[in-house]
């Protein structure tokens, strides 16, 4: 079986050589990397490090092509990667909406909302993750993610109670209001 074949589908949505990384190159070698994370050709944990790197220079700054690689990298986890594959792509959508990222304008669109709704639309992935995946860390991952984007607390909150004994012990309970 192929797995990756949605992947491909959502790498060639988008014109990769015209785009700028964040490196200053074009955004060509962003998806070599995307494409050994998700086929397991490489140290996951080099890979996630390398294409943060990129994408997210200085820690911080979202740039054009980071939205594209978003979205692959969701494809990927609805894929059904491995699991220290989806964990890192978790990990990378975690990292490209936080709400501590400093967002430049770009071409009059702002590449934070754009991850955000782009991640949003793929709630349930992440939801399927925290009640059906197999890894610790990717449910972390993922419970993390529901936790910046789901904008219905309440449903959040039965979800806290309902997967209690998957989620780490960090998790387990609701922040103090
Ligand atoms: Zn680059």
């Amino acid at each position: 079986m192929k797995s990756v074949d949605l992947v491909d589908v959502e790498i060639e949505r988008y014109d990769w050589a015209a785009m700028r990384c964040g490196c200053g190159a074009s955004a060509d070698h962003v998806v070599m990397d995307l494409r050994a994370l998700v086929e397991g050709n490489g140290d996951p944990d080099t890979l996630w490090e390398s294409l943060g790197d990129h994408l997210l220079p200085k820690g911080h700054i979202l740039v054009e092509p980071t939205p594209a690689a978003l979205s692959v990298s969701l494809a990927a986890v609805a894929s059904g990667v491995t699991d220290p594959a989806r964990t890192r792509l978790l990990d990378l959508v975690g990292a490209f909406v936080g709400d501590n990222l400093q967002v430049p304008g770009f071409d009059h669109r702002s590449l934070l909302d754009e991850c955000q709704a782009a991640a949003r639309r793929a709630m349930w992935i992440f939801y399927a993750e925290i009640f059906f995946g197999t890894s610790a860390s990717a449910i972390y991952a993922a419970f993390e993610l529901v936790d910046i984007l789901e904008e219905d607390r309440v449903r959040l909150e039965s979800v806290r109670k309902a997967a209690r004994d998957r989620l780490p012990w960090q998790l387990r309970d609701a922040p103090d209001e």
